[in-house]
């Protein structure tokens, strides 16, 4: 196992961005939330004003549109959106870890200038599209096919759950060029625009939580595109797949901390003003307990969160350079990251549901809208099950 740093702070510059974001969201996304989650809309208003602020590039370098900030700095942002409004991370999410990241690890120069820098500026949605109705879980038995005709492929199947797929102006897309192969070597990463003929739109799901993102299906009905739109080389979509949910998977437990540190506010002010029993809530050992649990859980995902982020920053944006021990911690950092931080996340909006009694449950509240949004955590980017697979496979080979 390598090192881990024993000692983690933030510089200036990332508690100055830290401190910008949450002015920014207290401004223009708290007020918005909970109408947006009522009415089930993609939030325009607010994505416009995100584009304006760059956090639509916010790890991209500046050579790329971006602003630079690495992956520590994305956390942060995910971090401060996380207590705010999960719809917003996933949007974000989607776009930056999993549709903008793998452009700048695998895509060639004319790539990164057609794809990765409109969408670091914010001015093309992106998203990621790898799920299928009959692979989930098992991601490398895709059923979409991509044939070569010439030097073209032609694309034909359906995808699902795409988070951003309505209003992405790209995704990316895995599709399997040789079935035989399976997931290494079979399935290649296309960048597929919408407004491709034969590229579209299919139907959108209702859900219990996340009501201001989109989530598609997508259909390809003999989409003939050109060599061009080939992300990182025929057969090695498993791996520019793999590697963009390593980073989604640690920002999605930077979110998952903003969602603790929002229910245990919350919990806590609430707590302290309401009396049963001739007492505040508060002095009660069964509730100050449950919000010592979310303190504590908060806190120790911080250290996780940052150094995964940190040993992301410190591998850089060039895969062929990743030693392979770095690659397999990183992985099973991420894996880690992620479960725990949706866990303790669900387990933390639940609990502030509790401590705010039947007020917890009803409409309308931010700890209620939470609750619906949280639960979604331990199951995109892979399940949890599939990361308790992830990190036992790497136990399995490598050991502790
Ligand atoms: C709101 C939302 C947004 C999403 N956004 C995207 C997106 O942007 N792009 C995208 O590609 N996908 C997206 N997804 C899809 C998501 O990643 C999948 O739903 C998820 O990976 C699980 O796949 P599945 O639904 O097919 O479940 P299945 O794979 O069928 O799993 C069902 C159950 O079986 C368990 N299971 C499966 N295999 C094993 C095993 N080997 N060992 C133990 N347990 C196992 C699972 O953990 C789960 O509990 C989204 C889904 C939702 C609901």
């Amino acid at each position: 196992m390598s090192s881990v740093a024993i000692e983690f702070g933030f510089t200036p510059d990332q508690e100055a961005f830290r401190a910008s974001v949450r002015e920014f969201l207290k401004r223009e996304v708290e007020p918005i939330a909970g109408r947006i989650d009522e009415e089930e809309r993609f939030p325009l208003e607010s994505v416009a004003k995100m584009r304006e602020e760059g956090y639509f590039g916010v790890p991209i370098p500046e050579e790329y549109g971006g602003l630079g900030l690495g992956k520590i700095g994305y956390c942060l942002l995910l971090e401060e959106v996380g207590r705010v409004d999960a719809s917003h991370s996933a949007i974000l999410g989607a776009h930056t870890s999993l549709g903008a990241v793998p452009i700048l690890y695998y895509g060639t120069e004319e790539q990164r200038r057609r794809w990765l820098v409109p969408a670091a500026r914010g001015e093309k949605l992106l998203a990621f599209s790898l799920t299928e109705p009959g692979s989930g879980s098992d991601s490398g038995a895709v059923q979409t096919t991509a044939e070569r005709s010439g030097d073209d492929f032609v694309l034909n199947g359906t995808k699902i759950y795409v988070t951003n797929g309505k209003e992405a102006d790209t995704v990316l897309v895995l599709a399997g060029t040789d079935v035989k192969l399976g997931p290494s070597g079979g399935v290649t990463a296309f960048l597929l625009d919408q407004g491709l003929e034969g590229f579209r739109v299919g139907r959108c799901e209702k859900k219990m939580g996340l009501h201001g993102t989109s989530t598609a299906e997508l259909v390809l009905d003999h989409v003939r595109v050109g060599p061009e739109r080939v992300l990182g080389g025929v057969g090695k979509g498993f791996h520019v797949a793999m590697s963009a949910l390593d980073v989604g998977r640690v920002s999605l437990g930077a979110g998952s901390i903003g969602a603790i540190e929002a229910s245990l506010g919350a919990s806590l002010e609430f707590a302290q003003r309401r009396t049963q029993f001739g007492l505040p809530i508060s002095e009660y050992q069964a509730i100050q307990f449950k919000l010592a649990d979310m303190a504590m859980r908060a806190r120790a995902l911080r250290y996780l969160v940052y150094q995964a982020a940190a040993r992301q920053d410190r591998m850089g944006n060039d895969p062929a350079a990743w030693s392979r021990l770095d690659r397999a911690e990183k992985t099973r950092e991420s894996a880690t990251v992620k479960c725990l931080a949706s866990e303790w996340a669900c387990e933390a909006v639940d609990e502030a549901v509790q401590i705010h009694g039947g007020l917890g449950y009803i409409r309308g509240t931010a700890i209620e809208r939470a609750y619906r949004d949280a639960r979604i955590l331990r199951i995109f980017e892979g399940t949890n099950e599939i990361q308790r697979v992830v990190v036992a496979r790497d136990l399995l080979a490598r050991g502790l």
